[in-house]
């Protein structure tokens, strides 16, 4: 199929990955009537042959370098704050303290609105535009409320949005300032996704939540072919990643497969790692028993708000990307993360975010059970600044007055 825009987009239709069946992809569209989430689909012969992987090189440093295997057509809808080609830092000291001697962090916090949520908003908010959707509709744990936020308000669409209650103060604040009618509800992100989906005859906004709406994952994926474009279109062994709805760990997978398709890259790919907490782990109990998708997890508890998701709609994607790709998944406690990110703070001067303390975590946990070998080269995705949660943060220091001496 020939791209129409000077974007050079070749997108060519959108499929559902459960049952196979394809859908015109320049019209505002949902799930497939199966329920399962739909994937875009590129024409990536063409994409290959316009964007040989060493035409990157010059292009602008953000996630519209690879505009070719992205949805949006046509510039005038691309509605930016700079997102994406985030630093892949190496992490000596910290990876010394694990015994990884091999280990990165692509550093997400570096994204606007502070976490990797500007990618799929960007993407999402632009192709919304492209589309001539009139409104948004989410819900959200509260990253995803920030992020589409400022996108919306920056394409001038409105957006309505519904979080927990309880979600950290920065994700109410920032999602209220940039004009995103809010609401708190007394309940998980599940709880909000039940009240968004009952006000859609009423507000005829577009449902953009996780999955149910299919160019996010179009711009989280980018995190995948950074990774490869950074490392110099060699893989690393391994790629951490904090799972909530995990739109980001299908996205890289998705990334890999278009990336291979091109001829970009070869060899075996990454395995994909998965990391929850313990207060809320259906991912990592469904990897465990072998199951093909994951049961409802209640009482979803823990300081990883951006993990606290009881039910992923693309479990089963999850799922797939992590056992094709000889991956694991892992839970770690609320305590380990805290002392993960005061460890990745001491160690590398990051001050990372709980979902990305999550990761470092397991890092630990799988270099200790011999999952990891001392030289695999090991990528931990820190999927947000931890300068959005100065509730985590340490105590305060010792407080003196002006007359006062420093302690010896
Ligand atoms: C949303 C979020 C996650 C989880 O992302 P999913 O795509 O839902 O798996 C991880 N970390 C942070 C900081 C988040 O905001
Ligand atoms: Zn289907």
């Amino acid at each position: 199929m020939e791209s129409r825009g000077s974007l050079g987009s070749t997108l060519a239709y959108l499929e559902c990955p459960r049952c196979g069946e394809r859908f015109a992809a320049d019209r505002p569209a949902n799930v497939c009537g199966c329920g399962s989430p739909l994937l875009a689909r590129y024409d990536l012969a063409a994409a290959a042959a316009r964007l040989p992987r060493e035409a990157l090189a010059g292009r602008r440093a953000d996630l519209w370098r690879y505009a070719e295997v992205l949805p949006v057509r046509d510039p005038a809808c691309v509605v930016t704050l700079g997102e994406g080609f985030t630093p892949l830092l190496d992490a000596p000291r910290l990876g010394a303290s694990l015994g990884l001697s091999d280990l990165w962090i692509k550093d997400e916090g570096q994204n606007p609105t502070g976490t990797f949520k500007a990618r799929g908003a960007a993407v999402g908010v632009s192709r919304a535009l492209e589309l001539g959707v009139a409104a948004l509709r989410m819900p959200t744990a509260g990253n995803a409320g920030g992020a589409w936020a400022a996108y919306a308000a920056r394409a001038g669409l409105p957006l309505l949005v519904a979080m927990p209650a309880d979600a950290p103060p920065i994700n109410r604040r920032e999602t209220v300032l940039a004009g995103a009618s809010t609401y708190l509800v007394r309940g998980l992100i599940s709880d909000a996704g039940a009240l968004v989906a009952r006000s859609g005859a009423r507000t005829g906004a577009f449902d953009a939540a996780t999955l149910r709406e299919p160019y996010r994952i179009e711009g989280k994926k980018t995190m995948g072919y950074e990774i490869a474009e950074q490392f110099g279109w060699s893989l690393p062994s391994a790629i951490i990643y904090p799972a909530g709805g995990g739109v980001g760990v299908i996205g890289i997978w998705k990334a890999l497969q278009e990336m291979e398709a091109m001829g970009w890259i070869s060899g075996p790919p990454p395995r994909l790692v998965i990391v929850q907490a313990e207060g809320c782990r259906p991912l990592v109990e469904a990897f465990r028993a072998g199951a093909d998708a994951s049961t409802f997890w209640t009482g979803a508890e823990t300081v990883a708000a951006g993990l606290r998701v009881p039910k992923a709609l693309g479990d089963f994607l999850v799922l797939r990307a992590v056992r094709e790709t000889g991956g694991t998944a892992v839970a770690v406690s609320d305590d380990d993360i805290r002392a993960a990110m005061r460890l990745t703070a001491r160690a590398e001067g990051l001050w990372i975010c709980p979902e990305g303390a999550a990761a470092v975590a397991a890092a630990a946990r799988l270099r200790t059970s011999g999952f990891f070998a001392a030289g695999d080269r090991v990528v931990v995705l820190n999927t947000g600044t931890g300068l959005k949660y100065p509730e985590l943060g340490p105590p305060d220091p010792p407080v003196l007055d002006p007359g006062d001496e420093i302690p010896d």
